[in-house]
């Protein structure tokens, strides 16, 4: 049956009945429906998974930070026409929204509703009869698709009717207007964020005109399963001839990423199954970079350690494996989503988060305005500031770390819960035929590897708890009350059985030290998720101050210690020559002088290694060869540092 025949036979259904209800699917969250295949794991409603321990501290930081006042001084939001103003009336509100909706709800802040609240009212009452809405000046798409994944999380945390008849209105809009998504705009190259939200609003209505407007916009928009398959910006040199299209823009190709598996779900292809891991392996390949990034500053950009990637990337990137994980249940794919929520999220911003970074480095020694080698970037890039180079990311950070928490935890087709990511957190969900259980989660992962989950019920109740075993897990360790579970890393593990309230599950995932081989044949440390990069002495300096009432500044970070350095290390066995030292994890998580875990190794100087262009220069060829005296030295997480060697050369012993 073609997808346009199985439409129409839906269109005659009265009553839309999830067929894989019988073959026993989640009974008490919105799933897909025919003709869609049914997901991996389903998502929990905004606002079900709340973060305790360092995660609530690191969120309300980011309260405390630039999310929660950004609106209050930065002429972007504080005029912009989607809230009352006269000024920007673009993506800065939406993107802006898309992380205080989230980082409201998980926090459940009073201060944060109440500004969410009046944003929404502004956005809802822009809708117009012909289901078209956002500020009368703009008649670009494009911020329309941001804005739809804003009302969905906001109907999800509020179950508020009117944002749902927004979205709705707006696929009638679609329908009776022809197709508008051309390749040389960014409403066109991103139309499939809008099949996203196309989908989740099906799975609540089941209405068959959304799925005809989501396959018009599938259709009628670039191919990038296609794209993904093929690859063709493999050369970073020829991504700078081809003059920097939309094919080669980071932030466009991390929002790709989740398309074709995305689209997977109405074409039933495994083809765009397939499409979805080849992406990822080619970006790794070709443009990988140390925490699961790829480079592109602005535009692909290799995997050389001092190229950059853009922010906007890196949180697009998280929010496409929230979803991919959803949609197709792979471990591999919640791995790297812990890479990039632990290192590369953190280490963009400064630890307070008043400040980002447009563009961060792997190794990475001097934060200045100056030129550098970037594919397309400006002398600011790399600056911790409110708007360096470009204000994109200024106002689409702050869905990382909220993002982030709400997806910890998914709900199952066997009625039970499944642990996708790790962090302190804890989720209140309906189980078994309706129970609602609340677990909590007490952890200072990814700081350490010890797990402690406690279930709470008002009655006791059987259900199967899910707990993904990282692909690095060898060795883990798994005793649910009492009882000794097998834990297979690369897997979930299965704990079913009646829990009692207050029974506890322990999980212990093993810290142990290990080694990726990178660009240059330069060496990594990675302890769990975290990347460990040479911790470097600092010197900031500001450059520019953006409030008077606010710490909004822009600085420039020189290094006041050595870091050229190579490691002598045995990489098959790194735990031979180095000592961990760990802490308690402080208020502000990814502060500098306060790292949870510091890494002590030896090294020596290479004095050939030198600045080049304003960054380090190439890593030395390894095995490297130093005669400078051995020097002890401390490597803490990447993301609790600004200045960092993360690639480092190995030394002949
Ligand atoms: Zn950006």
């Amino acid at each position: 049956m073609s997808h346009v025949e199985s439409i129409a036979v839906l269109s005659l259904a009265v009553i839309v009945v999830p067929a894989s209800v019988a073959q026993g699917a989640n009974k008490h969250y919105p799933i897909n429906r025919q003709p869609l295949v049914q997901t991996e794991f389903v998502e929990l409603p905004l606002g079900a998974v709340k973060p305790q321990g360092w995660l609530k501290d690191q969120l309300t930081v980011q309260a405390n930070g630039l999310t929660g006042h950004l609106d209050e001084f930065w002429p972007s939001l504080s005029d912009s026409l989607w809230h009352g103003g006269k000024g920007e009336g673009w993506e800065r509100g939406p993107y802006y929204l898309d992380g205080l909706v989230p980082l409201a709800y998980v926090l459940d802040d009073p201060r944060l509703i109440a500004k969410v609240k009046s944003w929404m009212d502004d956005m809802i009452a822009t809708a117009q009869p012909n289901g078209w809405f956002g500020p009368a000046k703009n008649k670009d798409r494009w911020p329309l698709a941001v804005a739809l994944k804003v009302l969905a999380q906001y109907h999800e945390a509020t179950g508020d009717e009117r944002a749902l008849k927004v979205i709705q209105d707006y696929f009638r809009y679609l329908n009776d207007n022809p197709p508008d998504w051309p390749d040389d705009q960014w409403r066109g190259v991103r139309a499939m964020e809008n099949v996203v939200t196309a989908f989740w609003l099906y799975r609540r209505t089941g209405d068959p005109a959304v799925l005809k407007a989501a396959r018009s916009i599938h259709d009628n928009s670039f191919d990038w399963a296609k794209y993904f398959v093929e690859f063709p910006f493999k050369d970073p040199a020829k991504v700078r001839e081809h003059k920097a299209g939309h094919r080669t823009h980071v932030v466009n190709i991390a929002m790709a990423t989740k398309h074709a598996g995305v689209w997977y779900q109405f074409s039933k292809d495994d083809k765009d199954r397939e499409a979805a891991f080849a992406g990822l392996a080619n970006l790794d390949k070709y443009h990988g970079q140390a925490t699961g990034r790829f480079g592109g500053d602005e535009h692909l950009a290799g995997r050389s350690p001092t190229q950059g990637t853009e922010l906007c990337a890196v949180v697009e990137f998280m929010y496409s494996l929230e979803n991919l994980i959803a949609v197709l249940g792979d471990v591999a794919l919640a791995d790297r989503l812990e890479l990039l929520a632990y290192n590369a999220n953190p280490g963009a911003c400064t630890a307070d988060y008043w400040a980002h970074q447009y563009d961060q480095q792997a190794n990475q020694v001097l934060v200045s305005k100056a030129k550098r080698h970037w594919q397309t970037n400006g002398d600011m890039a790399n600056v911790y500031g409110l708007e360096p180079n470009f204000g994109c990311c200024t106002a689409n950070m702050h869905q990382g770390w909220p993002k982030y928490v709400a997806h910890l935890w998914m709900a199952t087709h066997d009625q039970g819960l499944a642990a996708v990511a790790y962090g302190p957190n804890r989720v209140k969900a309906k189980v078994a035929d309706g129970a609602e259980v609340t677990i909590t989660q007490e952890t200072d992962y990814p700081f350490g590897g010890t797990i402690n989950f406690t279930i709470d019920a008002e009655q006791p109740v059987k259900f199967p708890l899910h707990l993904r075993i990282p692909v690095w897990a060898d060795g883990a360790k798994l005793t649910a009350a009492g009882e000794s579970i097998e834990a297979k890393a690369g897997s979930f593990a299965v704990v079913k059985r009646t829990w009692k309230p207050g029974d506890t599950v322990e999980l212990v995932l093993p810290m142990k030290l290990r080694t990726e081989r990178r660009y240059n044949n330069a060496v990594s440390v990675l302890r769990g998720p975290l990347y460990f990069s040479l911790k470097i002495g600092e010197k900031w300096t500001q450059i520019a101050s953006h409030s008077d009432k606010f710490p909004s500044k822009d600085w420039q970070i020189e290094p006041t210690t050595s870091w050229n350095y190579g490691l002598l290390l045995d990489p098959a066995n790194p735990e031979a020559g180095v000592t961990v030292a760990t802490n308690k994890v402080g208020n502000v998580p990814f502060d500098t002088a306060a790292a949870p875990v510091v890494l002590k190794v030896k090294g020596r100087q290479i004095p050939d290694w030198k600045l080049v262009d304003n960054s380090a220069g190439d890593t030395p060829a390894s095995p490297a060869v130093s005669s400078e005296p051995t020097a002890d030295l401390e490597l803490i997480p990447y993301g609790s540092t600004r200045l960092r060697i993360t690639e480092f050369p190995v030394l002949k012993p």
